[in-house]
């Protein structure tokens, strides 16, 4: 198949044809998530755009390896190089050791992807298995001059970079700006300039994540695993990196500059960033009060959901969004986003009962035509549904004998379903799934039904028997000012 795909591309600002450097290659990385806590709704649109961008570009028949890390040390509370690093600090907080964190949230996180389909990356490194790499870019950009050290640790000096190379290129922010908006904060006079950045940080006493370096005992900058395990696993210039344009500005900038200086060239050739999601219009927050959890869709136990919502459903919601679109929840969207999900699924099944006629009223190439267009237009995911709907609209008409369509029409149509809904939307029918849910959830409110029976009448040995079996289950079940709440551990 002719390759006609046009992506855009952050760093030129335009759509550009996407030609690999490698003819039937394609290597791609993307900035994973820092496992110190649930995934939410926000880390949903990265990996299902990224999963899209996987799942067609092998598609087209290129040989894919696609690079997605974990977080998992050096990710500090914010962007100044402040704070705790945010797996040490929810270890302190829970008595665990940073691993165990980033353990269990990380299953956590690839059981939450399993349910979206979710396509596992060819390689998932982590950031603490990189330190020996990252020690090396760290003295490699030293010597290069492009980095001073102070009272144990390394910041990038932004400033002399900036006078060769351009910092902004990505983000289209200007340094003299930056200068003058940047107020100056505490702690920060170990940087020339408050915009410079870590690249080895000094440990305090009390850190527990530490490695040797010839600096100090300390840990990495976060900006500077992605630079060291791009490098390490797609070479010194791969073709795309993606991520949420939360991570613009300052982590893909500065990748950009710490990449130039060790390899001499910009890391990426095409930088992919998908826009946020919000929630009824406002940013999510866990201090907002609308940071929903994926296991919180699923079950619908956040206050904000009138019900739950399934992981095909939120699946589709994306997907029904340009990536560089915003994207808001809201009930009511994720709502027509379900009952739009069910009509094109439910097609699939009236499709495959259809019988041929002698002629065909609709044009199917064309439609096929049109669906190839749109994702080649960068993934036009919206027009491509829109097609798909196109394609309903046939089914029913055919299926009602207003419309006919021949036995090649048939076929290919049904071959078009597939191939777009199950390969490249990676949709899949959960009717199952869904089913088994509402049997779980009637069987639980009996269960619990029988249990507040018991308590009531002070049967201690009944209500006991029922915790344990549950227990046994792995089901908690906690008594809530609003209820009884029970999950699954
Ligand atoms: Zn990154």
């Amino acid at each position: 198949m002719e390759n006609t795909l046009f992506l855009y591309n952050t760093l030129s600002r335009t759509k550009e044809k996407f030609v690999p450097i490698h003819e039937g290659h394609v290597g791609m990385y993307v900035c994973g998530p820092t496992v110190y806590g649930d995934a939410h709704l926000g880390h949903s649109r990265p990996a299902v755009t990224f999963d899209l961008v996987f799942r067609y570009l092998k598609h087209l028949g290129f040989k894919v390896r696609y690079v997605r890390n974990i977080t998992d040390v050096g990710h500090l509370e914010n962007d100044a190089d402040e704070g705790e690093d945010k797996i040490a600090k929810k270890a302190r907080l829970e008595e665990l050791e940073p691993m165990e964190v980033v353990q269990y949230f990380s299953d956590r996180y690839h059981n939450s992807m399993d349910k979206l389909n979710v396509l596992k990356p060819s390689i998932e490194p982590r950031a603490s298995g990189h330190i020996i790499e990252q020690i090396q870019m760290v003295q490699t950009i030293l010597d290069a001059g492009f980095a001073y050290e102070s009272n144990g640790s390394v910041y990038f000096d932004v400033e002399k970079y900036n006078k060769e190379n351009r910092y902004g290129i990505l983000s289209g922010r200007i340094l003299e700006d930056l200068l003058s908006n940047t107020r100056e904060l505490e702690g920060q006079d170990e940087k020339r300039n408050s915009f410079d950045f870590a690249i080895w940080k000094k440990a305090q006493p009390e850190h527990i994540m530490r490695w040797p370096s010839p600096w100090s005992d300390g840990f990495p900058g976060w900006h500077l695993e992605c630079s060291a395990m791009s490098a390490k696993y797609l070479g010194e210039q791969f073709d795309i990196h993606g991520g949420g344009m939360d991570l613009l500005f300052p982590h893909h900038e500065s990748e950009i500059a710490q990449s130039t200086v060790c390899h001499h060239q910009t890391p990426a050739r095409y930088w992919l960033h998908n826009n946020m999601i919000t929630i009824n219009g406002q940013k999510m927050g866990k201090s907002l009060g609308n940071f929903i959890t994926l296991d919180e869709f699923f079950a619908g136990t956040h206050k904000a959901l009138e019900k739950a919502y399934s992981p095909m459903t939120i699946r589709f919601f994306i997907l029904m969004a340009h990536y560089r679109s915003p994207l808001d929840f809201s009930n009511e969207a994720l709502q027509a986003a379900e009952k739009g999900l069910s009509r094109l699924l439910k097609s699939i099944v009236t499709l495959s009962k259809l019988s041929a006629g002698s002629t065909s009223t609709s044009n199917i190439t064309e439609l096929e035509e049109k669906c190839y267009e749109a994702m080649n237009d960068d993934l036009n995911s919206p027009i491509l549904i829109a097609n798909l709907f196109e394609g309903v609209r046939i089914i029913n008409s055919v299926n009602d004998q207003k419309e006919s369509l021949t036995q090649v029409d048939l076929d290919k149509l049904k071959n078009l379903f597939n191939t777009f809904i199950f390969d490249i939307l990676g949709l899949m029918p959960e009717s199952d799934q869904q089913a088994g849910n509402e049997v779980i959830e009637g069987l639980m409110n009996l269960v619990l039904e029988f249990r507040a029976n018991a308590r009531a009448n002070k049967d201690w040995t009944t209500s006991d028997k029922i915790r344990d079996a549950l227990a046994g289950l792995k089901i908690s079940v906690k008594d809530t000012k609003n209820g009884v709440t029970w999950n699954l551990d």
